[in-house]
């Protein structure tokens, strides 16, 4: 074994290893909690909910660290035993050139997807039923693989086919065009998202709620927020987990959201969640999040022309040097090495989410703030005594308990 593949497995196994040690840290730190809600809690979420989101964490924790074992022995298997004799298999059938490089990533990737089926029918047939968030039915969970799946073709066969004939007909530049591409292509889905994508799940109506409408509006015009309007998203068909967002760019932005928070807050508490979004535009924080976008997809081409290249990465696992199979194994080997840069990433988050809150506090005060935080805990089951260690590595948006000190106190 090359030195460089002995790494890629290294860094496999050690991520999952991490990954299902933190995991255990949580379902822990849940379980020694259990039998009493924090103090600052104690006059908005009962023991009974705080023991439910307790045995949640745990079954949660138990569901996806059977997962992480799951991928990284899958990993280890396409890398070291699989993508071999897949690669032979359909080379009988297809010629080598650009259509046998795209048919082994889709071959991959049709395969991956099968196999982890059981993971999300456990997830929302399981985990999620027997906490009550469930509502969807397994005739719209096929539909929406179905669907999801029927997508991913459209857009993904199309574009390897063009990422494989760049690569061959503009050997030493093909890399650099990839990369303005793909930024072209990420903001040219933002834009669409909104208006052509999402709607193919759910169905989106403009907000009816006159009175609340009218405040929102009027908050907007003071945030000097342009958007293409205030729409409520059908969640509650599929799972009754709240939340709301802005999509889009420019004048086509959306303010979504789901239909089951509306229903569990109060008009202050709403406004003030739309505050928190709002602070997210001002301080510039999806720019910030396309840049860093922007970088990693700047590092993926850079690692691909180096895999690509004669002699690059296949070669090193004693693999066809074909630009599919390089591409699998950069695509294998990099959702672990994501995996442990993830801290990083859920730090510059976290402290985006402490900005959006400060800024909902200066128009609405910290009360609708706190008790919107409280509430959405309760709801979605989160666990307000989380792992120090478990939070710092995987937390996009910082524990509750910590955002509602901040709000005390800034
Ligand atoms: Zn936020």
């Amino acid at each position: 074994m090359t030195t460089i593949a002995a790494a890629i497995y290294l860094a496999i196994v050690l991520s999952a290893a991490l990954g299902i040690y933190l995991k255990w840290r949580q379902g822990v730190a849940a379980i020694a909690h259990r039998e009493r809600v924090p103090a600052e809690f104690s006059q908005r979420i009962t023991l009974d909910e705080h023991r439910r989101a307790a045995d949640y964490t745990v079954a949660s924790m138990k569901l996806t660290s059977l997962e992480a074992a799951f991928d990284a022995i899958l990993a280890i298997a396409w890398l070291g035993f699989w993508l071999a004799p897949l690669y032979g298999l359909l080379a009988q059938f297809i010629a080598p050139g650009l259509s046998l490089s795209v048919a082994v990533v889709a071959a991959v990737a049709v395969v991956d997807y099968l196999l982890h089926l059981p993971f999300a029918l456990a997830e929302a047939f399981g985990l999620e039923a027997r906490f009550g968030f469930n509502r969807a039915t397994p005739g719209m969970f096929i539909r929406d693989r179905l669907k999801g799946g029927a997508l991913w073709l459209m857009f993904v066969a199309p574009l390897l086919y063009g990422l494989f004939l760049l690569l061959r007909e503009a050997p030493n530049s093909w890399w650099l065009w990839a990369f303005f591409a793909s930024m072209a292509l990420m903001a040219g889905i933002i834009v669409i998202y909104p208006s052509f994508i999402a709607p193919l799940f759910n169905t989106f109506t403009p907000l009816k709620d006159q009175s609340l409408k009218a405040r929102m509006e009027a908050l907007l015009a003071q945030c000097g927020f342009e958007s293409d309007g205030l729409f409520v998203m059908d969640a509650s068909t599929r799972s009754t987990h709240g939340n709301a967002y802005f999509s889009g760019l420019g004048k086509a932005k959306r303010i979504v959201f789901f239909d089951t928070l509306l229903q569990q807050h109060t008009p202050d508490e709403i406004l003030s969640i739309l505050a928190h979004e709002l602070g997210h535009y001002k301080f510039g924080h999806v720019r910030q999040r396309l840049l860093q976008a922007g970088v990693l997809i700047f590092v993926l081409f850079a690692v691909l022309r180096w895999a690509f290249a004669p002699g690059g990465l296949p070669s090193r696992f004693g693999l066809p040097d074909d630009p599919g199979v390089a591409l699998v194994i950069v695509l294998t080997a990099s959702a672990s090495i994501l995996h442990l840069l993830s801290p990083l990433t859920n730090w510059l988050s976290r402290r985006a989410e402490f900005q959006a809150d400060r800024f909902a506090k200066g128009i609405f005060g910290k009360e609708p703030m706190i008790s919107a935080l409280a509430k959405l805990s309760r709801d979605n089951l989160s666990t307000l005594t989380p792992d120090v260690l478990y939070a710092l590595f995987y937390y996009s948006h910082p524990p509750v308990p910590l955002r509602i000190a901040a709000l005390d106190r800034d």
